[in-house]
């Protein structure tokens, strides 16, 4: 097969993982910057350009879009679905995935677990939002936060409310969300290619930290998981329409609960962790379902 590789850095632990991967299982890759594409969607073929040349005749997109290019990232990756291409995760679940809010209302229409959770702009009543949620202790969350950052614990109504004042103050969208204390500091990512999850690790807070992300000191380690949260990370991909997703959960009282979806999931903590070949298992789940080109029907 020929495989786009949307990266911007071809020098990241995942895309050089995944290069090789696919190298080693006799297929051409190639690395492609995704702000240095440009399109022309005007006429009735719609194309890509890259650096002066038209690209053509790859089999199958591989995404690596990072949050902060988001927007044109899905563009890129929308005009190779308009042109016919196979592509790992499409435009419209990596979309999804980069908003909070609406990844947690599409998952809640599934049925399926997740921490008691408000989400507020400008309450007048911010005693009734926290109410909502079951009161204090409770994480606040920014919507725009990544690795940790911008994620609090309150541990009483009194520290909530001035919290919460604070972020609205600051005209940032918040959720306040059910702490799952019995979590004791640790949550599981489960890596979903297709149907199942092909690896899983748990990430460990440090010492009197709740927060278990990997930026803020947290260590990694692999794991066994029960069937229900298998069937759970499972579940959450499928809501989502991603084929390749990290599904972060935490253990609460009430069952697995899902707190984050991935579309770009990173490879080397849970390759590292698990000593498990994921960047291959990628490549395999595309030689499974991505037809090559010049074995397809050929396009009107
Ligand atoms: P980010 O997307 O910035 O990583 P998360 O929402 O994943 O933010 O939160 C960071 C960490 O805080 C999680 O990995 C988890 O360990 C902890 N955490 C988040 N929400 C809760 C919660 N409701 N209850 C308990 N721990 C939580
Ligand atoms: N690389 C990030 C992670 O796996 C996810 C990026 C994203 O999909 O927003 O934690």
């Amino acid at each position: 097969m020929h495989i786009a590789l949307l990266s911007r850095n071809a020098r990241l632990y995942s895309t050089r993982r995944l290069v090789e991967a696919a190298e080693n299982r006799g297929h051409s890759v190639r690395v492609i910057d995704t702000l240095r594409c440009y399109m022309n969607i005007a006429s009735h073929r719609p194309s890509i350009h890259y650096k002066g040349e038209e690209l053509e005749h790859f089999d199958a997109v591989v995404p690596r879009i990072g949050a902060s290019v988001t927007f044109y990232g899905c563009a890129v990756l929308r005009q190779f679905e308009m042109m016919g291409t196979y592509v790992l995760n499409d435009s419209v679940g990596i979309t999804r995935s980069r908003d909070k809010l609406r990844s947690l209302q599409l998952l809640s229409r599934k049925g399926i677990g997740l921490p008691i959770t408000g989400f507020a702009h400008s309450p007048d009543d911010i005693h009734d939002l926290i109410k909502m949620v079951g009161g204090a202790p409770l994480v606040i969350k920014l919507l725009e936060g990544t690795q940790g950052i911008g994620v609090v614990l309150a541990e009483t109504q009194q520290a909530a409310e001035s919290v919460i004042q604070a972020f609205l103050g600051l005209k940032a969208n918040i959720m306040v969300q059910e702490y799952i204390k019995e979590a004791q500091g640790a949550d599981l990512r489960c890596f979903v290619i297709g149907d199942k999850v092909v690896a899983t690790m748990k990430r460990q807070a440090v010492e009197g930290e709740f927060r278990s992300n990997l930026h803020r000191g947290g260590t990694a380690s692999a794991i066994r998981i029960t069937p229900e949260e298998r069937s759970t990370a499972v579940r959450a991909a499928k809501a989502m329409g991603l084929r390749v997703a990290g599904v972060d959960l935490l253990r609460s009282n009430h069952g697995p609960v899902v707190m984050e979806v991935n579309s770009s999931p990173g490879l080397e903590g849970i390759e590292n962790a698990t000593g498990k070949d994921v960047a291959g298992m990628i490549v395999e789940h595309l030689e499974k379902h991505a037809a090559p080109v010049s074995k397809a029907p050929p396009r009107p």
